[in-house]
């Protein structure tokens, strides 16, 4: 037996076919007195009345371009709202403008799409063909990027996200590696860090310099190859969505045994991908109950077999000054192996949160609400 809520029958408040209830509206007010002017933080609190607000007066302005409540209450309450502020934070809205810049792709959607190179030098913090390619297909790729110009771009986007390796990190073969990307070996499909707790991040790959044979770069649209294996296989899917397993890293010089038990696959509250973490090197000895071990190895190489599928991949020979960016929980990225005795190959890695990146579109799309005359009011 399910319980519904109770019936609530306060009158909505209808804009341009856009429903409000009264509740929303005076919790939403925008006035001084309820929103801090300069801060904008909220600064009424109605939790201490016993009963919800109740509009007195409602008056719809199209002139001024607002809405206007008076609410019965003591002392006196008048609230204005823009129109466009209300249509932009109407239900469903802000939820849907997170969602519908994804754009999957496979090589062959791809390739009839076409990848662009964006000249670094035009690229900027605030917005941009650059960032657009980020939020739809996942990726960006610029070319002309100079060592000082990855710094304007982690600046301008900062706080960075730090690491071990600090700042950004210089990725070359060498002695002693303390993480197989600096060998020579051929890398497979993977996410970076899925043994760290962190939210999204933008992962900069910027070819400083790359002189050795071999070595192709390649990327992967994770969501695009899930939606595939779920429809192929939902028992794995669910498998893997449903059973946690742990991802480590030993670092002996900084003495950290990092080991993060997590599921490969997230979905959000409504059953759609939301992140796939997913680097193979670091998966360990799983927790897994030994009634589930079998199905869930197949599961775990029906995925890892499909990843490494030619039909997902995005190759290409990164030169000196080209980096690719990417949102690191939703493509993965490998390279093939290369010979460190037929030149230098300089790779530096830099991280900044997706949130940031998000913020900043958001700021300038919606600014104009935080300094309208109604909040000096
Ligand atoms: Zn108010």
């Amino acid at each position: 037996m399910t319980t519904l809520p109770a019936k609530d029958d306060a009158h909505l408040i209808d804009v341009s076919g856009r429903k409000f209830h009264p509740a929303w509206l005076r919790y939403s007010c925008p006035c001084a007195r309820c929103r801090h002017p300069e801060s904008f933080q909220k600064i009424s609190d109605l939790s201490t009345r016993p009963e919800l607000p109740v509009a007195a007066h409602v008056e719809l302005d199209t002139e001024a371009n607002e809405l206007r409540v008076d609410w019965s209450e003591q002392p006196a309450h008048r609230s204005h709202y823009p129109l466009d502020w209300l249509l932009l934070h109407s239900a469903g809205e802000q939820r849907a403008d997170d969602l519908d810049h994804t754009v999957r792709w496979d090589a062959r959607t791809l390739r009839a799409r076409g990848v662009r190179w964006h000249e670094a030098d035009a690229c900027g913090p605030d917005g941009g063909p650059w960032l657009d390619d980020l939020r739809s297909v996942g990726f960006a790729l610029l070319t002309g990027l100079t060592p000082h110009g990855l710094e304007r771009l982690l600046t301008g986007l900062a706080p960075v996200f730090h690491t071990e390796y600090g700042r950004q990190a210089d990725v070359k073969a060498v002695p002693g590696a303390e993480d197989l990307a600096e060998t020579e070996s051929a890398l497979p499909a993977h996410t970076d860090y899925p043994y760290k707790v962190t939210g999204p991040l933008t992962q900069f790959c910027y070819y400083a310099e790359n002189r050795a044979t071999g070595g192709e770069f390649f990327l992967v649209d994770g969501f695009k190859a899930l939606d595939d294996f779920r429809r192929d296989h939902p028992h794995w899917f669910d498998l893997l969505v449903s059973t946690p397993v742990e991802f480590e890293q030993v670092y002996t010089s900084w003495r950290y045994l990092y080991r993060v038990r997590r599921p490969v696959v997230t979905l959000d509250a409504r059953g759609a991908v939301k992140a796939i973490h997913l680097g193979h090197s670091h998966a360990w000895a799983w927790d897994i109950e030994p009634e589930l071990c079998g199905e869930f190895y197949r599961a775990y190489h029906g995925l890892v077999r499909q990843l490494g599928e030619d039909r997902y991949r995005w190759a290409h020979r990164f030169a000196g000054g080209e980096c690719a960016v990417f949102r690191n929980d939703r493509i993965l990225h490998g390279r093939n192996a290369f010979d460190p005795r037929t030149g230098v190959r300089h790779l530096i890695t830099a991280y900044v949160p997706w949130q940031q990146l998000e913020s900043r579109i958001r700021f300038h799309k919606e600014r104009r609400f935080y300094f309208s005359p109604h909040e000096r009011k």
